[in-house]
């Protein structure tokens, strides 16, 4: 027997959640982000899931090849580009739509010939100030472009720093959408600028926000940038991990629990086993009180979790046995929780999943 951990996938719900996102951005073209090995979830399921989509986007030019190796004909789109001039003869090659953010990368295909045609995504620094050509110097950097024989369409593209708070009181993201109106004046070419945030957002935004292409991620899995439950914008788990108790400890009062024995018992309680730990991708960092679910009711992590094992309080839980189901996230437990109580975001969760644990479809 398989030790009892599992992360089930649900290819209904990446459905559902790409309607959702068509939805909210009804006029938009949707990258689906699959970057990350689909935020965990598998590149091949992605496939699957989001079959639908009208692109999808990566960071990886290797799963790049391998999307195209696995039959999906649709565009593709690598969100931080090349990295050396030898990869532009396998953007051509395979039909890759590449992001150019920096001068540097513009050399790249300038030296390059290109014996077929490619598109590419340019990136404008609108205040994230990670990659992107400043508004000001964006529109030499289109024209720089424009000339290289082989570039065929252009598509305008900046990157959100808070989608995820309308009121940012940093940088808001009007004010993105204000800079990168400014950058592009006069030029043609697709836009390209939502995240999940921006398209949950899209309906509080308007006509301010247009894109003809949106780049949703995080949603697609269920979750959220942030703010919000994912549940109130009708979004559906994507993963879910469980596994079971395996072990069962009465304590009485002054008993410690685990490493560093720091959760102490103030009273008569039960404690469960669970085979997950920090080698499966469960935060290490998750405080006693972090959500768990055992046989469909809501208790808490106690002590640190190790390893390969985390305990968890079973007093509230009637006939708690060996064998008891336990889900650490997904249906019935909202990843974004667990996360929110281990100090994290959703999306470290999903891609933190270790490549010991057995996944499924379901
Ligand atoms: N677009 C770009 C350029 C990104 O880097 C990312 C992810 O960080 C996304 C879109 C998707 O973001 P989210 O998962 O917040 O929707």
């Amino acid at each position: 027997m398989p030790r009892p951990l599992s992360a089930t996938i649900h290819l209904d719900s990446m459905q559902h959640n790409l309607s959702r996102a068509r939805s909210c951005a009804p006029h938009a073209k949707i990258w689906a982000v699959v970057k990350a090995n689909a935020y965990g979830h598998g590149l091949e399921r992605a496939m699957r899931g989001f079959a639908l989509a009208d692109g999808l986007a990566l960071i990886e030019l290797e799963y790049a090849v391998r999307l195209r190796e696995g039959g999906w004909i649709k565009p593709v789109l690598l969100l931080e580009g090349i990295f050396d001039a030898s990869d532009v003869p396998l953007l051509a090659e395979h039909n890759i739509n590449s992001t150019v953010h920096c001068i540097e990368q513009i050399k790249m295909l300038e030296y390059t010939q290109l014996y077929r045609p490619i598109d590419v995504h340019l990136k404008m620094n609108t205040g994230m100030n990670r990659l992107g050509f400043q508004p000001g110097d964006y529109a030499a950097a289109f024209k720089r472009l424009r000339a290289i024989p082989g570039i065929r369409n252009i598509t305008h593209m900046t990157h959100f720093a808070n989608a995820d708070e309308l009121e940012h009181p940093r940088l808001t993201i009007a004010e993105q959408v204000r800079r990168f109106q400014h950058g592009v004046q006069g030029l043609a070419g697709e836009r390209s600028l939502s995240n999940s945030g921006g398209v949950l957002h899209q309906a509080d935004l308007g006509d301010a926000l247009s894109n003809d292409w949106v780049r949703p991620g995080v949603m697609l899995y269920g979750g959220t940038p942030g703010g919000r439950s994912a549940l109130d914008y009708g979004l559906r788990p994507t993963m879910t991990l469980r596994s079971e108790i395996i072990g069962i400890q009465e304590l009485v009062a002054g008993d410690t629990v685990g490493y560093g024995s720091r959760f102490e018992a103030s009273g008569p309680m039960t404690v469960g086993v669970v085979a997950c730990g920090y080698a499966d991708g469960y935060p290490r960092h998750a405080p006693h009180g972090t959500p768990v679910v055992v046989d469909g009711v809501r208790t808490t992590l106690v002590g640190r979790v190790s390893m390969d094992m985390m305990t968890v309080d079973l007093t509230p839980i009637r006939n708690a046995r060996v064998g008891s189901k336990v889900t650490l996230w997904g249906d019935g437990l909202p990843i974004d929780e667990v996360a929110q109580a281990a100090g994290t975001i959703g999306y470290e969760l999903m891609c933190a999943l270790a490549g010991r644990v057995r996944v499924q479809e379901g």
